[in-house]
């Protein structure tokens, strides 16, 4: 049975497993300034299977056509399903989780759900990968509030008047999504050959990496990292590094790391992953892949 992963920009891939088609995210109509990924929601004629991290529109949105199109299910948060629900899923095609479930996805092939957090929205932050950040620590909901966070530089740039403005305001607030991210999860899909674990935000409970392995991880690389419920003292890189140990894998692919919204988002540099991965989890690979590059995973 093949593994294939086709990166679809942002943090959204198609996973096949033999015949099985799983959408890890549905977001590739993206604005008109960014790089196009070379498929469209509507364009998807065969999918079973859509998991989405969490409820943002860069993640969510796409989820509705998809599964209408093909009968897919969608596997999600409550908050994930009620959008679902909202643009005329059906009920059926829905499977609402917050983390502790698993659910079959073809006699060969599983998915186990973990509760996750988001990356600190909450805070404005553009440094290098492998530049460290620190402070930010202790803050109660109002105190976090008052700092400039990335929605302040969006709504910043929305006001701001202009063509770009306008464009960027009608793709978010027409997306199929929410403005809450509805409780992010992870997912670990377990095949006979290989645990794939798949993350599309920056943010984690350390404690979920305690008894589950992956071979496979495919990490979200956006704002800054949350660990714990409080922001990473560290580096971007350095939290990618943290979970491809604690997960021990051998291959690690990055999401979220394109120009996916541009002006608001620029290009990652991905040297500092390389150089972080060896320093902390020498047995993991990064893979560089393009969109729709279908990369074979070795069993
Ligand atoms: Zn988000």
């Amino acid at each position: 049975m093949t593994t294939t992963l086709d990166w679809l920009g942002t943090a959204t891939f198609r996973l096949t497993i033999g015949e099985l088609v799983i959408f890890l995210d549905a977001y590739m109509d993206r604005v008109p300034d960014a790089p196009p990924v070379g498929l469209s929601a509507k364009d998807v004629t065969k999918a079973d299977y859509v998991l989405v991290g969490h409820s943002h529109f860069d993640h969510i949105a796409g989820a509705d056509v998809i599964a209408k199109n093909t009968g897919a299910t969608v596997i999600g948060s409550h908050e994930s399903c009620r959008v679902m629900r909202e643009a005329g899923v059906p009920d059926g095609q829905l499977k609402a989780s917050s983390g502790g479930e698993r659910h079959r996805l073809s006699p060969e092939v599983t998915v186990r759900v973990f509760p996750s957090l988001h990356s600190c929205t909450w805070i404005l932050t553009d440094p290098a990968p492998d530049e460290e950040e620190h402070g930010h620590t202790g803050l109660t909901q109002e105190e976090r509030a008052a700092c400039p966070g990335l929605v302040q530089r969006v709504t910043e740039i929305v006001a701001a008047g202009g063509e770009t403005a306008q464009v960027l305001r009608e793709h978010i607030l027409g997306a199929t999504a929410s403005m809450s991210d509805g409780g992010p999860l992870v997912f670990l899909i377990e095949t006979p050959q290989q645990a794939i674990f798949w993350q599309d935000t920056s943010g984690c409970w350390t404690g979920t990496f305690d008894g589950i392995e992956a071979d496979v991880a495919i990490l979200g690389v956006s704002g800054r990292p949350n660990v714990n419920g409080e922001p990473i003292q560290g580096s971007m890189a350095q939290f990618i590094a943290m979970e491809a140990k604690a997960l021990g894998a051998k291959q690690v692919f990055l999401g979220h790391h394109d120009n996916w919204m541009p002006p608001v988002t620029r290009e990652t540099d991905v040297a500092p992953f390389h150089a972080e991965l060896a320093r902390q989890a020498p047995g993991a690979t990064l893979t560089e892949t393009g969109y729709l590059a279908g990369t074979v995973i070795a069993p």
